[in-house]
């Protein structure tokens, strides 16, 4: 767990897979070790986002 969250201090989250949606533009998750929102980069890789089309869309894929 130590060692997920220093990845996050990083800027290299892991998303957690049931949590995965694709938005239409992009990939976005929920990091499933410290809960922010993510999203894909192009050239892999997730990176946390403050977008609140991410977040809003984040929340409708809970329901
Ligand atoms: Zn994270």
């Amino acid at each position: 767990m130590v060692l997920r969250l220093s990845l996050c201090l990083f800027g290299r989250h892991i998303p957690r897979r049931s949590r995965v949606k694709w938005d239409g533009t992009q990939f976005i998750a929920t990091c499933r070790s410290c809960e922010c929102a993510i999203h894909r980069k192009r050239k892999g890789g997730w990176r946390k986002t403050t977008d609140e089309s991410v977040l809003q869309g984040l929340q409708t894929a809970r329901r």
